[in-house]
């Protein structure tokens, strides 16, 4: 292996203990004290690496290295180093820490990319604090809403007041804007977060599509009445309803066996919520995700009229709202291509899949070429303290990053060159 398998382990030991809870898990909410002190240890690491650092107003951590023509597009690297309140210690940190031993590595080897490479941890990917999540890398791609700053966490702390306390300027976010064609492409390695590449018995994954999300609140509304006088079927049941749609969603869902779509009801409230009183209201979500939008739509309209029909049978009106709804995002044909050639080359055969999960990927899919790479992870075990991947899977994750990461920073010097031929 051309990368330092010993520093990505130590550097792993050591950022595990900045917002370490328990053993092995990790609290280190975004925009707090204790990403600014990760912030401060992963910048010494870029600059060994001869990388230039800074953070931006959106609270991105950039670190740059030049490359052979300083007019090339940037090959960015990035994931995020904020966790989940209870979270583990790979999730995110992981991809952030390869990026950084890339650099490292091309400085040891004397690689100078072709063209300029940015190693970013993007500010809030993880969403629970502002409850709104890839905040950074939305901001990269001029995504945010002047609204979102206003938004307060748990303790009263709006988003703005948490950017000016971190050193940003929540005013000047305009300026934390790539203009377009300024990123040539985004690559991102991230553990997979499921069990597919460890049921293959497979260390590295190359991801061709992520999945898009669309949540929908559903409200049903009954009449509440006496648990022991009203008849049966005089009732107007919404929780009865609730969970007959509940069942059915996940038969529709199954019907196709073969496709990777997967939905999901997590979160129900009932009113009353009394044992003696028949439930009048009863709201419950629904998380649809796929990574074929025609298919999730097609989907979302026969979830949409089971929900119609069950009311009717129960007697319940129904109330549907959208709250979130992103497309699905493929990572572009000629990275998978270079990170399937450059496995096969170390003899890897590593396995071509799709995200489930989101990604900071996915929003910079709006302005570049993307590609993920995937490292098996224990159980396929996430957003728990008990989230594992071996040293071993990292450091292989992280030599096809390295590889990749030349072939691509070349091919983007190669179009700039050839656009610039045509245009004489
Ligand atoms: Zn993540």
């Amino acid at each position: 292996m051309k990368i330092n398998k010993r520093r990505l382990q130590e550097h792993f030991e050591i950022i595990s203990e900045y917002g370490k809870i328990g053993e092995t898990g990790l609290c280190r909410p975004a925009l707090s004290e204790i990403e600014k002190e990760t912030f401060q240890l992963v910048s010494k690491w870029m600059q060994e690496a001869g990388m230039t650092v800074r953070i931006d107003n959106a609270g991105n951590l950039i670190g740059r290295l030049e490359g052979e023509n300083p007019d090339a597009p940037i090959l960015m690297i990035g994931s995020h180093l904020d966790s989940q309140p209870y979270g583990g210690r790979f999730d995110g940190t992981s991809g952030v820490l390869a990026g950084v031993e890339v650099a490292m590595t091309m400085k040891e080897q004397n690689v100078v990319p072709a063209s300029p490479i940015e190693v970013v941890s993007f500010c809030d990917e993880e969403s629970w604090r502002f409850k709104k999540g890839v905040f950074g890398s939305r901001a990269m791609v001029g995504q945010i809403d002047p609204e979102e700053l206003e938004r307060k966490d748990k303790d009263g702390i709006s988003r703005k007041q948490a950017l000016l306390d971190f050193g940003c300027n929540p005013d000047k976010l305009d300026e934390v804007v790539y203009p377009d064609g300024a990123i040539g492409a985004f690559l991102e390695m991230h553990i997979e977060q499921g069990p597919s590449l460890e049921a293959q018995n497979k260390p590295v994954g190359i991801v061709s599509a992520i999945a898009g999300p669309m949540w929908l609140t559903v409200t049903l509304k009954g009449f509440a009445g006496h648990a022991g006088s009203v008849p049966m079927d005089m009732r107007q049941d919404a929780l009865l309803g609730a969970s007959r749609m509940i069942d059915e969603i996940n038969q529709i869902v199954r019907h196709d066996p073969h496709t990777p779509t997967v939905a999901t009801v997590g979160s129900l409230q009932v009113f009353p919520d009394s044992p003696n009183i028949i439930p009048e209201k009863v709201a419950f979500s629904i998380d649809l995700r796929d990574i074929d939008l025609k298919r999730r739509n097609n989907i979302e309209e026969q979830i949409r009229s089971m929900i119609h029909q069950v009311s009717k049978d129960c007697h319940l009106t129904y109330h549907i709202q959208k709250d979130t709804n992103l497309d699905p995002v493929s990572c572009a044909e000629w990275i998978q291509n270079i990170m399937v050639d450059e496995s096969e080359k170390k003899g890897w055969k590593s396995p071509t899949m799709v995200s489930g999960p989101f990604h900071d990927a996915v929003v910079m899919a709006n302005t570049c070429d993307i590609g993920m790479i995937f490292v098996r992870c224990k159980d396929g075990i996430s957003h728990n303290p008990a989230e594992f991947a071996s040293y071993e899977d990292l450091a292989q994750g992280t030599e096809l990053l390295y590889h990749t990461a030349i072939s691509v920073s070349a091919k983007i010097n190669e179009q700039v060159i050839s656009k610039t031929l045509t245009s004489r």
